[in-house]
């Protein structure tokens, strides 16, 4: 740790848009992170040609993918949910993972088996579901607790000829999503297609929240992207998008439960003379109604040509 700890000010500034090379960036704000080694190290940068936005300076390659490898809290924020995952994972294991009975994914996809390829798989969901109807799987995973057929950790093992490639919730990940995507684009077939998700800085949350958007977190989350600098990756990387859409992980029947609870907890922060608690309250169900409207998170669906 004494280690990583010395090599994380061995941070770049970011000089110019890492999505379109424009050089006209600008800062949002400074970001205060609860990390401590992280502190107030980084802004929130966006590119005033692609609205990308971005934190202000990315670590060396290596020195991240060893933060990954160790569960490092600089990438996980030391988060419970992380946890509660790995130890789950382990208890189950991955004969008793269980599979999707539908996900939209499937309404791109013709094949009925093929090559099958995911990115960070995490807890296996996706994966066990492509398994089961009996695709070839294969993984890429970093974290060494997750262990199932086909799950490697080195990039250079998997195979070519994907048919159906998935990163969700990676490229917000990583240094250079270009480089990245092109790196996976040689493993697929042509006419293979690749499933994305990542945060959505054309979003309402992003745009009102900036630095204290959930998403902002350093040195887990680099990226933010706008649906202009999502087609200009993706046309960079050799890639023609089929699908590009925002949703929101907001739940409507839980937002609505909450709605109806407001009166109650009105009540009882007026008792304790908590009159912030109001205005947080209304301003967190407002922000949840407008996600439902531009969500904070972007699905796409490419095809490599
Ligand atoms: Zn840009």
């Amino acid at each position: 740790m004494k280690k990583n700890k010395k090599k994380i000010l061995n941070l770049k500034k970011i000089k110019k848009c890492p999505i379109c090379k424009s050089k006209n960036l600008f800062v949002i704000s400074n970001i205060k992170s609860k990390i401590k080694d992280i502190g107030s190290k980084f802004n929130l940068i966006k590119c005033s040609n692609c609205s990308h936005r971005a934190i202000s300076k990315i670590p060396k390659e290596k020195f991240l993918k060893n933060l990954y490898m160790n569960d490092s809290p600089l990438v996980f924020g030391g988060a419970h949910s992380e946890l509660r995952l790995k130890k789950d994972f382990i208890a189950g294991n991955f004969e008793k993972v269980e599979p999707y009975q539908n996900h939209w994914i499937f309404n791109y996809i013709d094949k009925k088996k093929g090559n099958y390829f995911e990115l960070g798989p995490g807890v296996c969901r996706l994966y066990k579901t492509f398994f089961d109807r009996g695709w070839k799987c294969q993984g890429l995973e970093l974290r060494s607790f997750i262990k199932a057929p086909g799950i490697k950790n080195d990039f250079k093992k998997i195979n070519n000829k994907i048919d159906v490639a998935i990163a969700f919730d990676v490229l917000e990940h990583v240094i250079d999503p270009i480089k990245y995507l092109k790196s996976i684009k040689k493993k697929i077939k042509k006419g293979g297609k690749i499933f994305l998700t990542f945060p959505n800085s054309d979003s309402f949350k992003s745009r009102i929240l900036k630095d204290k958007w959930a998403m902002v977190s350093p040195l887990a989350h680099i990226h933010y992207f706008s649906e202009q600098s999502t087609k200009i990756m993706l046309r960079e990387s050799g890639f023609e998008i089929l699908f590009i859409k925002d949703f929101s992980y907001v739940i409507v029947r839980r937002l609505i439960r909450n709605i109806f609870k407001l009166p109650l907890f009105f009540i009882k922060d007026l008792i304790n003379l908590e009159f912030k608690n109001i205005i947080n309250r209304l301003i967190e169900v407002f922000l949840n109604i407008l996600d439902l409207i531009k969500g904070d998170q972007f699905k796409v669906v490419a095809k490599k040509i």
